[in-house]
């Protein structure tokens, strides 16, 4: 029997598993180890910072759905992959604990790297983790009058949030917006458009921030955060009460093995089918690999559909000859589903692949959800 073995269990990790539970003809062993029993919802954080979203909804236990699918489920932190003798070295219940693999995925996503515009820790928020998401939430909810200030750090490149939280802001304040004693800048270390490198939103972000009160400050690197305002490498000062700052990513660093297949970023190099560059047992997907531009779920989630077929050809001794061609325009789809939440990708009913019980139908609930919020589904702004 194969031994397919894949490590992550977030977007990639689930669509990789779906498709190869999907066409398993009873010769593959499949076993998923991740760090979690949950699946965590990326893009639930901005709803719930704003109160629209409970704790629940950011995650979902994906161990049942597991069990149902004879997928072996293991938990806990990989912390080393060995190529040599084709095993995966996890921190389980008894310690380091190994499992061995005739081929592999590594689908772990990306890691924050905080602090990295000095001030940041002490003065700004964020919302990547559950902690700073609630921090976030209770300063948004005792915030009544001053200057907000959303913004990416240099060198981040998740536009989305910025724009989201802007408007969203600019919509839970804007009688304070409108009487003079609430502002909301949003702030891009480069162009707008730049920030989406050729993601073509479909929609005239600058002028529905115009409408909205939002001011929109292109070219401005956040350089040092103080208490009451953000600094640019020239000293250019922006006023703020609250500061809300996405941090960049990197690659994932933490696990030893991988060294000769990542970018100086710690992103893992692939070959157009998604096996890892100089491995022939090795696949990766999802936020992990190394492309130019922003990272969304909705690549994540083709990349493991194509790598988990590339895995199922390669365990039949087929050539894993599925091709992953990425193209940012096109993961954005024509259509959104409200004015403040974007939801692209595989929220996003108007692309062509898009599949209601994707991801096991484990993230149909909370997409069901975004139809509840405030909000949401009206006076989009299409240019
Ligand atoms: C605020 C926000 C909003 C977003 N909104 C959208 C949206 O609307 N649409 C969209 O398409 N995209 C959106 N994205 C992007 C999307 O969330 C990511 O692209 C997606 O999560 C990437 O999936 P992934 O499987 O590669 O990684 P992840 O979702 O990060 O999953 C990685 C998995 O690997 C596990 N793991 C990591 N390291 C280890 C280890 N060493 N051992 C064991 N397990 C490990 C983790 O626990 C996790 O389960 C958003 C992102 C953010 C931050």
């Amino acid at each position: 029997m194969a031994k397919i073995v894949i490590v992550g269990g977030g977007f990639a990790a689930l669509a990789a598993a779906e498709e190869i539970v999907k066409n398993n003809d009873g010769s593959i062993e499949l076993t998923l180890i991740s760090r979690s029993r949950n699946l965590f919802l990326y893009p639930a954080l901005v709803p719930y910072v704003f109160g629209s979203f409970d704790r629940e909804d950011l995650t979902v236990d994906i161990a049942p759905t597991m069990a149902e699918r004879n997928i072996r489920f293991l938990i806990g932190e990989v912390t080393r992959i060995d190529s040599a003798t084709n095993t995966v070295a996890y921190a389980g219940h008894e310690g380091e604990e190994q499992v061995s693999y005739d081929l592999l995925l590594i689908a772990t996503g990306r890691q924050l790297v905080v602090g990295t515009v000095p001030g940041s820790s002490e003065f700004a928020d964020h919302l990547l983790d559950t902690d700073a998401a609630d921090k976030l939430r209770a300063r948004i909810h005792d915030f009544r009058t001053g200057a907000i200030v959303v913004g990416l750090s240099p060198g981040s490149n998740l536009p989305i949030p910025v724009c989201e939280a802007a408007l969203a802001f600019a919509e839970r304040f804007a009688s304070g917006i409108g009487n003079g004693s609430v502002s909301v800048t949003a702030v891009f270390p480069q162009t707008l458009d730049d920030a989406f490198q050729g993601a073509n939103l479909f929609r005239d972000l600058p002028n529905e921030f115009k409408r909205k009160g939002i001011t929109l400050c292109e070219n401005y690197r956040v350089e040092r955060v103080l208490q009451n305002r953000t600094l640019d490498a020239d000293d250019n000062a922006i006023s703020s009460d609250l500061t809300m700052l996405i941090p960049p990513f990197k690659g994932r660093m933490n696990i030893a093995g991988l060294d000769r297949h990542v970018d100086a970023d710690g992103f893992i190099e692939v070959a157009e089918n998604l096996r890892v560059k100089d491995s022939n047992r090795i696949y990766a997907a999802g936020d992990i690999i190394s492309l130019a531009g922003p990272r969304f779920g909705y690549m994540a989630l083709r990349q493991g559909k194509i790598a988990g077929r590339n895995l199922l050809r390669a365990a039949l001794g087929e050539e894993p000859a599925e091709v992953y061609e990425h193209s940012i325009a096109w993961a954005i789809g024509e259509r959104y589903t409200g004015p403040i939440f974007f939801h692209y990708g595989f929220w996003d009913e108007s692309l062509d692949d898009f599949d209601e019980e994707v991801l096991f139908g484990l993230v149909k609930p909370i997409r069901s959800k975004y139809g509840h919020i405030k909000g949401f589904g009206t006076s989009l702004a299409v240019p």
